[in-house]
């Protein structure tokens, strides 16, 4: 057996490539959330693993038998759910080059190429959002590409933890207190958790509809206040770009000056939104992130790059490299000692790390930045689309106003049709989205989630897969309406 026989890496690999074409034309004819009830895999295949092999024919059959009806279609253009999981063919093709190089670039000696490529996106990458030069190599800051936000979240928990508690003394862990908004992404609750800050030291402040579920910079102001008279420490903010529930936005430098009167880190979470900061128009929409003290979104959302790929850029590396640097005998080598490379191991949790930088590098090159803006634009055209589909049927109503391309939507309270009617309490009304939301997920023909705020039930619309067209947005409200007609009646203009 010859696990890495060249010939068969490229019969096998033409038969999955072709494979994964087919998956993309044929994608729309699969109903979108899978249809499976639980356990069902385990009913199709064998309790034990062969003991002789089998050729990828039948293994590939089975993937197109049994797995294949498992999946809910992320890349399906009628996949609404959630925020998106974007996947193109450069970032595909990338994600082929690092499993195929298969690189453990921990430290720059590991592989040179690796450190240095990622060292050279992020910078690319930050100066396309225009972050500030402090946030760049070039400027002593630097950027880590990181699998997930949650670890973003976690590392710079970690990095704010340590730098602190080495100035006031190790003891007042327990004092130390994290700051988000009740719209804050529950990464933040874990990464508290995993760095030992006492579980009633984690605010989450109340937003409100009339301030479009933005963190208020009075309502932080009072909480740190009330904090600071009761004893306690205040440690680290999240402020989020674009928050899960509704794409709110906090308002980032109001927050930063905050902050600043108390020394709290402050990292910005634009885990969806960030992409769409690319492009000039929307830039403004992190304004102030020169006085945070990181950043962070996820190509893998929204930027053409197949999961997982998460950058977060620090403005003192050395916090991050203080928190995680290890000493191990095995690791050491001359150019660590030289202080003149990076040594990704020590801004991230594990040692192994792949080389994802190849990934993005294939994407910014591929597309280049006008076309990656052009991407995000027409998604956030469609967006405006949809909204005024909405607007021509009076019983649905926009819940929350939009700032890019998801749109929070519901069956108004105030819906009378043909003399069925949503009652005007919310309670119904809720009951009523609850009821169409799981209607439209049953049909298989189009996927969305639902967020509650601030009480109310909303239907999450979020465009931004990259097969996902016009015609696809019209045909997803048709459904909509369609089945809202057959829980209300008929809507008789
Ligand atoms: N933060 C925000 C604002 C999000 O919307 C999400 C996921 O949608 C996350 C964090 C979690 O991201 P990840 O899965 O990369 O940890």
């Amino acid at each position: 057996m010859n696990p890495l026989d060249h010939e068969e890496f490229r019969r096998q690999g033409h038969m999955i490539i072709d494979f994964i074409a087919n998956y993309y034309r044929d994608i729309e004819k699969y109903p979108v959330r899978s249809q499976v009830e639980p356990g069902y895999l385990h009913k199709r295949i064998p309790e034990n693993a062969p003991y002789n092999p089998e050729p990828i024919e039948t293994i590939l059959q089975d993937v197109q038998n049994h797995i294949v009806p498992g999946l809910t279609h992320w890349l399906s253009p009628y996949h609404f759910a959630y925020y998106p999981a974007n996947a193109s063919i450069a970032a595909s093709l990338g994600e082929i080059l690092c499993t195929g190089f298969n690189v453990d670039g921990f430290n720059w000696m590991a592989s040179p190429a690796a450190t240095e490529l990622e060292n050279i996106v992020m910078d690319w990458l930050g100066k396309m959002l225009e972050l500030p030069e402090s946030f760049l190599f070039s400027g002593n800051g630097g950027g880590v590409i990181q699998g997930t936000t949650g670890d973003a979240v976690l590392c710079t928990v970690i990095a704010a933890r340590d730098q602190l508690l080495n100035r006031i003394g190790r003891e007042n862990i327990v004092k130390l207190v994290v700051y988000g908004s009740d719209q804050t992404h529950c990464s933040l609750h874990k990464a508290a958790k995993i760095a030992g800050i006492h579980p009633n030291n984690v605010r989450s402040v109340k937003t409100t509809k009339s301030k479009a579920f933005a963190l208020s910079p009075d309502s932080l102001r009072a909480a740190i206040i009330s904090d600071k008279e009761a004893g306690l420490i205040p440690l680290y903010l999240c402020a989020t770009v674009g928050t899960t529930s509704s794409g709110a936005v906090d308002p980032v430098g109001p927050l930063c000056d905050v902050a600043e009167d108390y020394g709290i880190w402050v990292h910005i979470d634009a885990a969806y939104a960030g992409s769409a900061c690319i492009c000039p128009e929307f830039r403004h929409f992190i304004d102030g992130v020169e006085c945070a003290n990181s950043f962070s979104f996820n190509p893998h959302k929204w930027l053409l790059t197949n999961l997982d790929c998460c950058c977060l850029w620090v403005k003192d590396p050395s916090a991050l490299v203080n928190a995680f640097s290890t000493d191990s005998e095995y690791l050491k080598n001359t150019a660590t000692d030289s202080k003149q490379v990076v040594d990704y191991k020590d801004w991230q949790v594990p040692l192994t790390r792949r080389f994802r930088a190849i990934k993005l590098w294939l994407v910014l090159r591929s597309y280049g930045v006008v076309n990656l803006r052009n991407y995000l634009r027409r998604h956030v055209e469609m967006a405006k689309h949809f909204e005024g589909l909405i607007a021509m049927d009076k019983r649905f109503e926009v819940v929350v106003p939009r700032n890019f391309s998801l749109v929070c939507f519901r069956i108004s309270p105030s819906a009378r049709v043909n003399g069925c009617s949503a009652d005007d309490e919310e309670s119904t009304a809720n009951e009523l989205n609850r009821k169409l939301l799981k209607s439209l997920n049953d049909s298989g023909l189009v996927c969305m989630t639902h967020a509650i705020v601030g009480g109310i039930y909303m239907i999450r619309f979020s465009i931004g897969q990259p097969l996902t067209d016009y015609r696809h947005i019209e045909m997803a409200w048709k459904v909509v309406q369609e089945y809202t007609d057959a829980m209300l009646g008929t809507y008789l203009k």
